[in-house]
């Protein structure tokens, strides 16, 4: 069957984290989580440190509780409404919808700098797009925003007929029906006829459940407690541009 398009996993597929370890990567939540209080102390939202650190304490809790959650359920909370339901628990004043964003966006902003394309994904975007194939990013991430904004950052944004987000969608990847919504948004009726490539095992056992031809890109370094995938009839590159041998 002939390819028609492609789907990205963004975060160590498209993208690499820099330096990446588990301390920089709390590290940049951590820094984020700062510019956030200081949002909040400057709409008078926080008046004291005794409210900061009641409210960074029930932010942690809620963050991790629906961490947990989103394991064992593949349902995605976005930042934004961590926010919101943090200020509803602590009873502070509500918020709208656009400041709930804001806040979201300022949590994710230190972060969204450590992400830098990886060698060759401008190239092999372009290489794809020369097959006139339907290009998606599928990731899962707590705030949309963020993944566009990196995506735009770095010039890459235009080569992608849709990006998706468990945070817009509701649910995360291995869900089978997130993986159905970007092909449909993709307009490729046959999952077949789709590539999904990613890192790690809710890439390949939810592309697969959707019926999608998968590839695993091997990373060089390991994630700890990664899920190990009992799959065997997948393809797997060391390099993102090895793709473009596998589209006839
Ligand atoms: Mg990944």
């Amino acid at each position: 069957m002939n390819i028609r398009g492609v789907i990205f996993d963004f975060g160590f597929t498209l993208f690499e984290f820099k330096n990446a370890s588990v301390e920089n990567y709390l590290n940049s939540y951590r820094q984020g989580l700062s510019k956030s209080v200081d949002k909040l102390k400057n709409i008078k939202i926080i008046e004291d440190n005794e409210i900061e650190k009641l409210f960074i304490r029930q932010f942690t809790k809620q963050r991790n509780t629906n961490f947990k959650n989103s394991i064992k359920t593949n349902s995605e909370i976005p930042t934004h409404n961590l926010f919101r339901s943090v200020l509803e628990t602590l009873g502070l004043q509500k918020l709208n919808n656009y400041q709930y964003q804001e806040l979201a966006d300022l949590y994710h902003s230190h972060e969204e700098r450590q992400w830098v394309p990886l060698k060759n994904t401008k190239k092999t975007l372009e290489g794809l797009k020369k097959k006139h194939l339907k290009l998606a990013v599928l990731s899962n991430h707590p705030n949309h925003n963020s993944i566009e904004n990196i995506l735009k950052k770095y010039n890459v944004l235009s080569f992608f007929d849709t990006i998706v987000t468990s945070a817009k969608f509701g649910t995360r990847k291995p869900d089978p029906e997130i993986f159905l919504h970007t092909l449909d948004n993709m307009g490729v009726k046959d999952p077949r006829a789709c590539f999904m490539i990613g890192d790690e095992y809710g890439d390949i056992i939810g592309g697969h459940r959707a019926g999608l031809k998968t590839i695993l890109y091997k990373r060089r370094i390991k994630f700890p407690f990664e899920r190990e995938i009992s799959l065997t009839d997948y393809i797997q590159i060391n390099d993102i541009s090895e793709i473009l041998n596998h589209i006839i």
